[in-house]
C-alpha cells in the first residue's frame, strides 16, 4: 500500500456517528490538538437528541445545550465533517489506521447550498421533507 506505513502514528482521529456523544469526543479531542474526521450516516449531525424537545431528567431544552455545540464544531478548524457516509473498511493499527469511507450522493452542491429549502418543497419526485418516516414512539421517544 502506497504511502501507509503501519508503525508511524499520525496526529488525526475518526469519530464515527455524529450524534451528541459524537459531537462532545470529537470537540474534545480537537481541542487536545487532534484533526478530527466527524462521520455520521445521516445527512446532518444531531442524532436524536436534536429531534427532541426537553431533556431527562431536568426538563431542560435540548436544542438551547444542543446548539452551541452544533455551532463550535461546524465552525472548529480542527474538525471536518464527513455526513451522509458510510465506512467501507478499515485497516491498519492503534495509532495508524487508514479508513476507506463512502460517500451517499446529495445530487447538490454543498458549496453553493444556502440551506433555503426550496428544493424541498419543489421536488417533483417524492415531495416529502426529511425525514420520511412516519413519527412515532421509537423515533421521538418524548410523543
Ligand atoms: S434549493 Fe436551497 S436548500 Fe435546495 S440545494 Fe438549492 S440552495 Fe440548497
Amino acid at each position: 500500500m502506497v504511502g501507509f506505513k503501519e508503525k508511524e502514528k499520525i496526529g488525526a482521529v475518526m469519530v464515527v456517528g455524529g450524534g451528541i456523544g459524537g459531537i462532545q469526543a470529537a470537540l474534545n479531542l480537537a481541542d487536545s490538538g487532534f484533526y478530527v474526521y466527524l462521520l455520521e450516516k445521516s445527512p446532518a449531525i444531531g442524532g436524536k437528541m436534536s429531534q427532541l424537545d426537553k431533556t431527562y431528567p431536568t426538563n431542560d431544552c435540548s436544542m438551547c445545550i444542543m446548539a452551541p455545540k452544533l455551532v463550535e464544531c461546524g465552525r472548529h478548524l480542527n474538525i471536518e465533517i464527513i455526513t451522509y457516509a458510510d465506512i467501507e473498511s478499515v485497516e491498519g493499527s492503534a495509532g495508524n489506521f487508514k479508513v476507506k469511507v463512502k460517500k451517499r450522493a446529495r445530487s447538490i452542491d454543498m458549496d453553493r447550498c444556502i440551506g433555503c429549502g426550496l428544493c424541498i418543497e419543489n421536488c417533483p419526485v417524492t415531495n416529502q421533507t426529511y425525514p420520511k418516516e412516519p413519527m412515532d414512539s421509537n423515533t421521538y421517544p418524548e410523543i
